[in-house]
This record gives C-alpha cells, structure tokens and sequence, in this order.
C-alpha cells in the first residue's frame, strides 16, 4: 500500500503539472487577442487622424478657392472703379473693395492656422504610424513565440500525460478509481501532501491521531474535511 500510495503522490505532482500546462495553453489565445485589440486601437487612431487631417485640408481648399473667387471680384471692382461717374457710387465702391479685402486678410489667416493644425496632426500621424510599424513587429515576433509555445506545451502535456498514466496503471483499480473521482470533484487535486498536521489541499486540521496514521503512509486515509487522499513526505 505504501508504494501505491507513493506512486498515487507521484502521479498528483504530474498532474499538477500538466494543469499548469494546461493554464498556460488557456492563457495563449487571451494574450493573442489582447495583442489584436492594441493593434486595432492604434490602426484606428490612425485612420481618425488621417480623416481629420483630410477634412482640415478640404477646408482650407475650399478656402483657398473662396480666396481667388473674391481676389477676382476685387480685380473687377477696381476696374469698375475707373468708369464710375459720381463721387457717392465711387465711395461706394471703394467701401465694398475695402470690405472685400478685409474678408480676404480673414480668410488668409484661417488658411494659415488650418495649414498649422495639418502641419501639427501629421507629425502625430508619423509618430502613430511608426509606432504601428513597431507594434506590427513586435506582434508577429510574439505571435511566433506563443504559436511555438503552444506546440512545445501541447507535446510537454502528452508525454506528462502519459507519465501519469504509466504511473496509475500500476495500482489497483480501487484506488485509481477513488483517485480518478476526486481529480474531477477536487479540482484536479486528487492527492495531497500533510504539514503541521494540516491538509495542503483544504488547509483543515487533520486530528492528531489521524495525523501520525497518516506519516505512516500504510494506509489510505482521506481528509476528513475534502477527502482528498493524504500522503505524508517531509520537505515536499
Ligand atoms: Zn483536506
């Protein structure tokens, strides 16, 4: 019984183990799409950027386009100002051409603070989009990574499977059977060590004298708390 319930210890450790294993496979695909969710945020930011940057120099084309229309109208005016015959109509006149060029200056100064604003968003273009460059690198390398970490885990998990199942086809049928059920109903923790007259798997008092019963490791015992198997080895 002592050996079997060694090799039952044994057997718990590797299924330790390949649950860890298994974590680790769980935790891949999580980290895979939190690596696509930052890509997609800068790839946005990019295109939002790239739209306002295009919506800003819309405006300062129709702007520009205001400007030469109005430039034009000025030019005739001032021609019309030749031919006017009275000095009301002249004063009238030159008064619109003044307005006119007022709106004109306006105008230019819009131009310039919008041509300020574009010269501004593209800088933040450049940086976001070499920060993209970077972040696309640096995924793929860690797609890579992960990709050959899930591979190497899933054979690491076969052959720690099969360790365990070696193992467990050398006890009676009884105690797999019992071992079999508390790995489903405990967790994945069939077989637990004891310290200080405590259960490592429930951290309940075991009674004392269950406690020396069970450093004897003759018998099966279970935690009278979670009913996992106890098995007793110092410094473990
Ligand atoms: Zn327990």
């Amino acid at each position: 019984m002592e050996h079997e319930l060694e090799t039952l210890f044994e057997a718990q450790k590797i299924e330790t183990l390949i649950m860890e294993g298994e974590q680790k496979l769980l935790q891949a695909p999580k980290r895979l799409k939190q690596m696509e969710g930052e890509l997609l945020a800068v790839r946005q930011k990019i295109d939002k950027e790239s739209e306002i940057i295009d919506e800003l120099e819309k405006e300062r084309r129709k702007k520009e386009k205001e400007l030469e229309v109005e430039k034009d109208r000025i030019k005739k005016l001032e021609v019309k100002l030749c031919d006017v015959k009275t000095n009301k109509e002249y004063q009238a006149l030159l008064k619109e051409i003044e307005a006119a060029k007022g709106a004109n200056d306006r105008t230019e100064e819009d131009i310039l603070v919008l041509m300020d604003k574009v010269e501004d968003l593209r800088k933040d273009y450049d940086s976001s989009s070499v920060h993209l460059e970077d972040l696309e690198k640096d995924s793929e390398t860690e797609r890579t990574v992960i990709n050959k970490e899930i591979k190497s885990m899933d054979a690491i998990i076969a052959k720690l499977t099969q360790e365990r199942d070696n193992l467990l086809s050398v006890v009676s049928e009884n105690l797999r059977n019992i071992y079999g059920i508390l790995r489903e109903k405990r967790g994945g923790v069939a077989v637990t060590n004891i310290r200080n007259g405590v259960c490592q798997g429930c951290n309940m008092n075991i009674p004392p004298q269950l406690f020396i019963e069970v450093t004897k490791n003759k018998s099966l015992i279970q935690c009278p708390s979670c009913n996992r198997i106890l098995f007793f080895r110092e410094n473990d």
